[in-house]
């Protein structure tokens, strides 16, 4: 911050730039100064450093000097993309008038400069600075007291494509609706940001935050302006929650984009919309969209998204981050993944002509912004055309409803519009209206008279240099440059002629070279002004013509939305026929019952890698079905046997399954799962560089307070992050609370061999081991899932794999039999049968103590004090 006298005592530009500055603190300001955006002080050192920049200065400030650095205005998107990508925000400061009104008021003052808009990680729309392949949203959060309990609202904003979503939660679903929404850009009070438990949620989305100063004020009202109604009736029922979360996120895009209006649908309450829960831990673990080492290949979506479109990507990243609850709805999804199954050809035409088809939402969204081109327009027309020539590839198929929906939607198409964007743009139009040259000829009669009287002139000038060589018998050249406009150049032994008469009277002189001279005449001058008149006129033609257009899109920008929608879901849904074709995938079954039976699954990535290699996969079968309450499977079996890539396999089937894809498995039944967790051990998650294990903890704890019977749970090697005693303990504690209170169907992986024993005490565990042989001494993973428990760790086969010096794997085969020799003297096994199952849990369980049924008896209604006082004694000698 630079204060107020810092102000006053600095150069008026400097003064200028601290003010503005000042209202945007939070964002690196490029200043705007003829061909580059400059940025001063502390902003300059930020950007040298993030662009690798040169950090120069300009002038003193205060006595000391201004640091600054610059970039060219022509390459403004290639460091804006750069610095968005590391999550900072950029105000772009223009000049506002014309220099020569700055000079009229003084030789001192400077040209008017404001902020023209604030480019921001989930607020850009320039196709340059996008991923095609996501979503580019930001998060609003605001907070509401509902029922006696903080609420919070949600809303996600993606202004490259208008959607506008809002959803309302508690504060402990806060961190996984946000991840579903994978924001690029968390926007909340300053206040809220301040408090420690949301700061901390928000650091664990890895998007940056922007505190707003103030609060949205009034929500509805903000809500009613933004979309010029007069009430919210026509939006749903939106909680205080939504509609606070709502106001801050128009806040937001009004503060951004400073008076431009994007094209957002209203906002729509995901409370309608049931879908699998998903925290960010185990989107993390599970590899959703990126690896640990946040790379897209490798990742789920990488192997599943084989998409044609931008859209479709985005659409399919999506479904996979909220995969649905509602088996009818999963159930319409499936069947018309199994349409495009069985009509190949009518999934290979669908795939061609989407392929050629525009990503319709984001250009749309750049005409709503006045940020869009000639190529927008034209991208809209291609795609009206792409909507009905693709409406037509379903006429006579007998589609499932959910594909006949988007057929019918598609054949809407305005063809008209489609017709008249076709007759009005040039092929291949520019990006930028700017320089015209755009509109067809033929299109209309005033701009092609502009345009040939342009070009006459440009003929005629043409044919002065030969008239005039002939005139004087010199060899004059015509020649044009940006200052001194169309002009005659002679070598200069030949000009000096031109000076004398007859000619002087003719030729003006401009301008003398080292080796030539240069001249005008009237009639150059008049033909000059001629052609700029009339290319001015043909530009403003052109601007008119494309102004219509872009009014008439954005008419019904509601509808071409829909369209764009259509496309994106036919995408999908033929994508992942394909997908299910080639890797041999089938169709799961998804229920409202607690079944879970997967027979011949695998791993969706690893069996694709494998398959690189020319590799086979093993397929494994898993079955954790129960009436009420579902079974929980212990894994236990060597390093590197196979138990995190089954762990996990189960947990991708299931939420493929619900994301309305085929899966990979022979057979999968499914009763529909609400939340899914997946935890692994703190020493598989280094990645993250946290205090590994208080985060294996904290993650632990969220299950237990959270799993339903409902839930699937996926725990790989809890409680390996501490000492061996303390894991144990924790890893069975959580055991036993996930089968007596949780009763999740879950599978657990362990390298405590001892919990194998508790099968005795919990009737719905099961144990499951990794099948491995010896072979002439050596250990051979056969990855495959057998009843039973492992027998031996193997740990030191696998060093001896590993490389491990034979000296060392010898003594440790010794050490090994040592110890376990001393194990079965361990009092493990007979704890389990002395330690009574989960001690607290049974006594609150129990429903008759004598505790319980002296309090039953006690009316207080009926009570004098006294008696209650000797109530309260009886009481208290009981327990
Ligand atoms: P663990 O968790 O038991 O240490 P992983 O699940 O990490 O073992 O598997 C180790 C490696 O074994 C994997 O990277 C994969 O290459 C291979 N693998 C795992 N499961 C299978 C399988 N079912 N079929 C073939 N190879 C497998």
């Amino acid at each position: 911050g630079q204060d107020q006298t810092g102000a006053a005592r600095a150069t008026p530009m400097i003064a200028q730039f601290i003010e503005i500055k000042s209202v945007n603190a939070d964002c690196l300001l490029f200043y705007r100064m003829g061909d580059f955006y400059e940025l001063f002080f502390e902003d300059a050192e930020i950007a040298s450093r993030a662009l690798g920049i040169m950090l120069t200065k300009r002038g003193k400030h205060l006595g000391e000097d201004i640091p600054m650095c610059g970039v060219p205005v022509e390459r403004a998107n290639d460091y804006l993309q750069k610095l968005i990508a590391l999550g900072f925000r950029v105000a772009v400061c223009e000049q506002i008038e014309d220099p020569a009104e700055a000079k009229k008021r003084g030789a001192k003052s400077v040209v008017k400069r404001d902020v023209v808009r604030l480019v921001t990680p989930g607020t850009i729309t320039e196709d340059a600075l996008l991923d095609p392949a996501r979503a580019n949203a930001f998060a609003a959060v605001a907070r509401a007291r509902g029922d006696g309990a903080w609420r919070y609202g949600v809303a996600s904003v993606d202004i490259s494509t208008g959607v506008f979503t809002v959803a309302d939660c508690a504060q402990s679903e806060l961190s996984s609706t946000l991840a579903r929404l994978e924001p690029r850009e968390i926007v909340a009070a300053e206040t809220l940001c301040r408090e420690e438990a949301l700061a901390t949620i928000f650091s664990g989305l890895g998007a940056p935050v922007a505190p707003l100063g103030r609060d949205a004020g009034d929500a509805a009202r903000r809500l009613v302006d933004f979309y010029g109604v007069s009430t919210l009736e026509g939006f749903g029922a939106l909680s205080e929650a939504e509609l606070a979360a709502a106001a801050t996120a128009i806040l937001y895009v009004e503060r951004t984009q400073k008076g431009g209006r994007p094209a957002l649908s209203r906002p729509m309450s995901l409370r309608e919309s049931a879908t699998l829960d998903i925290d960010a831990a185990t989107r993390a673990n599970l590899e959703l969209s990126r690896t640990l080492s946040g790379a897209r290949e490798g990742s789920l979506l990488s192997v599943v998204d084989l998409t044609v479109t931008s859209a479709g990507a985005r659409l399919l990243a999506e479904r996979l981050a909220a995969p649905s609850t509602d088996p009818s709805l999963i159930d319409a999804r499936l069947d018309a993944v199994a349409f495009f199954l069985e009509k190949p050809e009518i999934r290979a035409s669908l795939r061609a002509k989407l392929a050629r088809a525009p990503d319709l939402a984001r250009a749309v969204s750049r005409l709503a912004l006045q940020r869009g081109g000639p190529r927008d327009v034209a991208s809209v027309g291609a795609a009206l055309s792409a909507a009905r020539d693709i409406a037509a590839i379903f006429s006579g198929a007998e589609a499932p409803a959910e594909i006949a929906r988007e057929a019918a939607t598609l054949a809407t198409a305005d063809a008209a519009l489609a017709h008249e964007i076709a007759t009005s743009l040039k092929d291949s139009p520019p990006l930028d209206k700017r320089n015209g040259d755009f509109i067809r000829e033929g299109r209309d009669a005033e701009l092609d008279e502009a345009r040939s009287l342009r070009d006459e002139s440009r003929v005629v000038i043409a044919s002065l240099q030969a008239r005039y060589s002939e005139q004087t018998g010199a060899k004059l050249r015509i020649k044009h440059n940006n200052f001194l406009g169309f002009f005659l150049e002679a070598p200069a032994a030949q000009g000096e002629k031109l000076l004398r008469p007859p000619f002087d009277s003719m030729f003006t002189h401009r301008q003398t070279m080292a080796d030539a001279m240069r001249f005008s005449t009237q009639e150059l001058v008049e033909l000059q002004s001629k052609i700029a008149s009339a290319a001015d006129r043909a530009l403003a033609r052109e601007l008119a013509i494309f102004d219509a257009l872009a009014g008439e899109i954005l008419a019904g920008a509601k509808e071409l939305q829909a369209l764009a929608q259509s496309f994106s879901r036919l995408d999908v849904a033929s994508a992942l026929a394909e997908v299910a074709e080639k890797r041999g995938w089938t169709r799961p079954h998804v229920d409202h019952s607690l079944e879970f039976v997967i027979i011949g699954g695998r791993h969706p990535v690893v069996e694709a890698s494998l398959q690189a290699q020319g590799k086979a996969f093993a397929a494994n079968d898993c079955e954790l079905s129960g009436d009420k309450a579902g079974r929980i499977a212990i894994v236990t079996g060597p390093n590197m046997a196979g138990k995190s890539t089954f762990l996990r396999q189960n947990a991708l089937i299931a939420l493929l399954a619900q994301a309305g894809s085929y899966v990979p498995a022979q057979e999968a039944r499914l009763g529909v799962v609400d939340r899914l967790f997946s935890r692994v051990g703190a020493s598989d998650d280094l990645a993250r560089g946290r205090s590994t294990f208080m985060v294996e903890m904290v993650e632990t704890a969220a299950i237990l307070n959270c799993a339903t019977p409902r839930s699937l749970v996926i725990l790989d090697e809890i409680g390996r992050g501490t000492a061996t005693f303390d894991g144990l303990s924790i890893a069975w504690a959580t055991m036993e609370h996930l089968h007596e209170v949780n009763c999740s169907r879950a599978i657990f992986a362990t390298h405590f061999h001892e919990l194998t024993q508790l099968t005795k005490r919990m009737a719905r565990l099961v144990n499951l081991t990794m099948k491995v042989t010896d072979h002439a001494g050596e250990v051979v993973f056969l990855h495959e899932v057998v009843k039973g428990a492992a027998d031996r760790s193997y740990g030191v086969h696998v060093a001896q794999l590993a490389g491990l010096p034979a000296s060392v794997v010898t003594r440790a085969h010794a050490i090994l039999a040592e110890l376990e020799a001393a194990d079965r003297r361990a009092p493990v096994e007979a704890l389990i049968d002395d330690l009574p199952l989960f001690k607290h849990v049974a006594e609150t369980m129990q429903p008759k103590d004598a505790l319980r049924e002296a309090l039953a008896k006690i009316d207080p209604d009926e009570m004098s004090p006294r008696d209650a006082l000797a109530a309260l004694y009886e009481l208290k000698r009981k327990s």
